[in-house]
């Protein structure tokens, strides 16, 4: 058979330790036999981001810009233990995050639904994605333990000197204070992202806030989607036969609770970070977790939303068998590929995503399985592959298809 030609390459980002044993499986067992694979490779490794300087961390970031869809490894974000084991030059900062500030995006994540690995929620028939705002709130505050009495007011200085002051307590004992903000352009941002999304994977859309309470603060972002609703995308919902949902943060929840799945729930960044770990725990596995980062130009970046796996690296490196779970790393190809597809106009790539990510799910639903999925699943008759083992059983689905 022909390979699939590619026009566009796609930005790849190489990434350490055990995922990145998996991405050579992947790439080897099942993309290039069926693909003549373009990608522009960036070595986002540990060790190659210190010689670099990071410097690649930022060039695969542009080239992203560039190209418009890249698909990324997961990759180490160092500490004080990797100081030493890497011998590094500078602490790194997490590439995701200088990747997310630079494309300035939205991170969405969805579970990877299969028969025999069952949602805690018994009516979650179809998953839920996750979009977290990524900036700002509690995670960028500035915070006052209060030793005594006292009065504190929030002042806000404009540029020509005029102040706007509100009193926010007088304390007669000691307390605490905190300080929080956000920008009307990141919520713009997040707001486009999530209407973008919704519209591409035909998702209804939830949005949720406590603007009830917080009558100035968390209502300006309901406005704000509100408003960019309205404005640019409320004929596009209707044509395409969704529908964009704003409702307080505890009525989303309950909701939530009962729903049957299917749609995006936006979530400001604190309950974004505490539900995205509800959600993803509750649909059973972190590895059975995808995440993609989309900027409000439409740029797109797939990835797994879990780490490098490192204890089971250390066991590969000893030359011990490792049962690591590389679906989430397929489906970030997939994803990937299916975009380029999209974007370039080529039938056969979106066609062979389709088919690689029902091969992967019928595989599992076969009962060939990792290790961690084998502790979770409700099938009787279970086969526990190792790495390599459930990479070439997908392989053999795949051909069969
Ligand atoms: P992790 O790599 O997600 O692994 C934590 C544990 O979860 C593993 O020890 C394993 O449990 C289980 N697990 C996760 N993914 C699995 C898979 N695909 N198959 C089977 N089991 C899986 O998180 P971590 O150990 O906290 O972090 C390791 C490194 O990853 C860190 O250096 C961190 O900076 C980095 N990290 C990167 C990203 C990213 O690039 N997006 C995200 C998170 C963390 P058992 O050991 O019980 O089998
Ligand atoms: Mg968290």
């Amino acid at each position: 058979m022909e390979k699939i030609k590619m026009t566009t390459p796609l930005v790849e980002m190489d990434g350490d330790e055990m995922t990145r044993i998996l991405w050579r499986m992947i790439k080897d067992e099942l993309l290039m036999p069926y693909i003549d694979l373009k990608t522009e490779y960036y070595d986002l490794g540990l060790e190659h981001r210190n010689e670099t300087g990071d410097q690649v961390t930022m060039d695969s970031a542009e080239a992203t810009k560039k190209y418009g869809v890249a698909v990324k490894c997961a990759t180490i974000t160092p500490n004080a233990a990797r100081m030493t084991e890497y011998n590094l030059k500078e602490m790194w900062k997490s590439p995701n995050g200088t990747i997310r500030a630079a494309l300035d995006g939205t991170v969405f994540r969805a579970p990877i639904v299969v028969k025999g690995i069952e949602p805690c929620v018994r009516n979650w028939e179809k998953p839920i994605t996750l979009a977290r705002h990524a900036y700002g709130d509690v995670y960028k505050n500035t915070e006052i333990k209060v030793p005594g009495p006292g009065k504190a007011e929030l002042v806000f200085t404009a540029k020509d000197g005029t102040q706007i002051k509100e009193t926010i307590h007088n304390f007669t004992g000691s307390g605490i204070l905190q300080g929080i903000h956000n920008t009307d352009e990141s919520i713009t941002s997040f707001a486009k992202a999530c209407f973008n999304f919704a519209l591409d994977t035909k998702q209804d859309l939830w949005f949720a806030t406590k603007d009830t309470i917080s009558k100035k603060y968390d209502h300006n972002f309901k406005d704000i989607f509100q408003e960019i609703y309205d404005e640019s995308y409320k004929e596009k919902f209707e044509a395409a036969g969704i529908e964009y949902f704003y409702t307080l943060i505890d009525d989303a929840v309950a909701r939530v609770m009962k729903a049957k799945g299917g749609f995006i729930w936006a979530c400001k960044n604190y309950d974004g970070d505490v539900m995205s770990d509800m959600v993803s725990s509750a649909f059973g596995s972190l590895a059975m977790m995808t995440s993609v980062l989309v900027s409000p130009s439409g740029v797109y970046e797939y990835e797994a939303a879990h780490g490098t796996v490192q204890k089971h690296y250390y066991k590969h490196l000893k030359g011990e068998e490792t049962s690591t779970n590389s679906v989430a790393t397929i489906f970030a190809w997939t994803g990937a590929l299916r975009k380029r597809g999209e974007l370039d106009g080529i039938e056969a790539l979106m066609t062979f995503a389709d088919k690689l990510e029902k091969a992967t799910v019928r595989t599992i639903e076969a009962g060939k399985m990792t290790k961690d999925l084998a502790l979770i699943t409700s099938l009787a008759d279970v086969t526990v592959l190792n790495s390599e083992g459930f990479i070439k059983a997908v392989r053999e689905t795949f051909e069969s298809l």
